[in-house]
């Protein structure tokens, strides 16, 4: 299956190509030539799968030229570090109402689905790709991914991995697992600026002709753990299968009946999956798109207009405090009907001008499969102490904006599908935030109030954020943000 730019320059011959070079030569992101179907019969036969085989069996629709047995092996390896081997179970809450936990893995944040699984995608697919280069991933990070990305690459075999992260833009828990993170060949960095500035940086130095031949002289090329790599969007679609599976095995739906989903969103990668879920044939409803106080995208939603030129807001919910969500153009792509050269004209609006619109054709399309709206600070709090009451059920402040968001939806239609929230976080990584919405105040030490919150709730602290105290911090730096090249290259020659 071929991969083509959403900016139409630019087209690959396979999946590993795509998740080798990570972004296009022309700065779009790389999309698949058409999306493959999953049949009823095929997810009839779902149902009796575990996660990793479920996971093997939707991305082998993409990742055509890997071989199946290696890559249900790498899948079962991956999954493996997940709770009971899932990556995706499934809570119910009330009638009609559920939650998908995605948090269960090594750094408790739904990027490690993707994430303990894309060293193997990458490694492979540069092999296959004939890349014979030490691979160097540079990730920009909103607080998850990069932890994430730094667990899932630790001392892999000819791969670096160098983080940025905005330094005043992610939680205290965080940073600190960040920061103490341990291997050989890994690299974090704080950078002065927000999330989008991180991005932005990152991405100049993956456009760069100048930065590509002097990496190359030095037998380095570079790749992507972001969301723009295809390597981590393709894990991502598996867990809308799987939980669609679990809805049919507990008898709360019926095979064929539609369910909807609400994902908390920040990049537009996870629910762009589910929005590849729907296009291979699982029955979806809407997808329902909640946003934090950084409402660009409820906004394109309501007007058909992205305009990123606007106050930035820090959050509760600071994996999702983006102005500039980059796979939305995978998604504009789509709705243009796969008119590249006009999908490159937009970005390049959004470039210079920080929006651009799209058509009430267009926004027709959109409709047809999603909703959007969003939730303030205040609103995400009340959320978070009215589910607890409720449900004795602690919501991480991501995961909130989502309830919330369904709650909102759900008293202004008469939808009655079945609901999935997907949480993405553990509400420890936030422990703060959490404990003052439901109690009314807490320590600002992390520690102290995931301690208090223990108590109050009744819930586990995960070990892996109790362990982080005794743990050296071994990465202290933050740099200007036109520095970001000057590191990347420190970091190369150091080693
Ligand atoms: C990354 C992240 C999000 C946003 O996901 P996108 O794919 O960027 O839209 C939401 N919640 C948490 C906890 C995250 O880490």
């Amino acid at each position: 299956m071929k991969f083509f730019s959403t900016r139409g320059k630019s087209e690959v011959n396979c999946s590993a190509n795509a998740i080798a070079k990570g972004l296009a030569d022309d700065g779009g992101l790389f999309v698949p030539e058409k999306f493959p179907k999953v049949s009823m019969a095929e997810l009839k036969s779902m149902l009796d799968f575990d996660y990793a085989e479920r996971a093997c069996f939707v991305l082998h629709k993409y990742l055509e030229e890997y071989d199946y047995a290696e890559l249900l092996s790498a899948c079962k390896n991956a999954y493996s570090k997940f709770e009971d081997s899932d990556g995706a179970p499934i809570v119910k809450i009330d009638d009609n109402f559920f939650i998908m936990e995605l948090f269960h893995g090594p750094t408790l944040a739904f990027k490690d689905v993707a994430l303990t699984l894309l060293p193997y995608l990458l490694r492979k697919g540069s092999d296959i790709s004939g890349i014979k280069e030490n691979i160097l991933i540079l990730v920009a990070t909103s607080g998850d991914t990069g932890k994430a990305a730094l667990e899932g690459f630790k001392d892999a075999d000819g791969i670096k991995i160098m983080v940025f992260y905005p330094s005043e833009g992610v939680s205290d828990m965080q940073k600190l697992q960040m920061c103490t993170q341990e291997g050989g060949n890994v690299n974090v960095v704080g950078v002065k600026g927000n999330f989008d500035d991180c991005q932005t940086a990152v991405k100049k130095i993956f456009i760069s002709k100048q930065v590509e031949q002097d990496f190359k002289q030095r037998n380095v090329v570079l790749s992507s753990a972001n969301s723009i790599n295809f390597g981590r969007l393709a894990p991502q679609i598996t867990y809308y299968f799987s939980a669609y599976c679990d809805l049919v095995n507990s008898n709360e739906i019926k095979m064929g009946e539609e369910v909807n989903f609400v994902v908390p969103t920040g990049n537009f990668g996870n629910i762009l999956a589910g929005y590849y879920a729907k296009q291979m044939g699982l029955p979806v409803g809407k997808l329902i798109c909640a946003s934090n106080d950084n409402n660009v995208l409820t906004e394109f939603y309501l007007t058909g207009t992205y305009d990123c030129n606007r106050e930035f807001f820090k959050t509760t919910s600071p994996s999702m405090d983006i102005l500039i969500s980059s796979n939305l153009e995978r998604l504009v792509f789509e709705l243009s009907n796969r008119d590249a050269s006009l999908t490159a004209k937009r970005m390049e609006e959004l470039k210079s001008n920080s929006k651009y619109s799209i058509t009430e054709q267009e926004k027709a399309k959109l409709y047809e499969d999603f909703y959007a709206d969003y939730t303030d600070g205040e609103e995400c709090a009340e959320t978070i102490a009215d589910f607890f009451d409720e449900y004795g059920y602690v919501l991480d402040p991501h995961t909130a904006v989502a309830v919330d968001v369904a709650n909102k939806y759900l008293e202004n239609s008469e939808d009655e599908r079945a609901m999935v929230v997907l949480s993405t976080a553990s509400p420890y990584k936030f422990p703060h935030d959490v404990l003052k919405a439901i109690t009314g105040n807490a320590p600002t030490d992390a520690f102290k109030s995931a301690k208090i919150l223990n108590e109050e709730t009744a819930t586990p602290i995960p070990e892996q954020l109790s362990k982080l105290k005794e743990k050296q911090r071994r990465f202290t730096a933050v740099i200007e943000r036109d520095k970001t090249l000057e590191a990347v290259v420190e970091f190369i020659e150091n080693k």
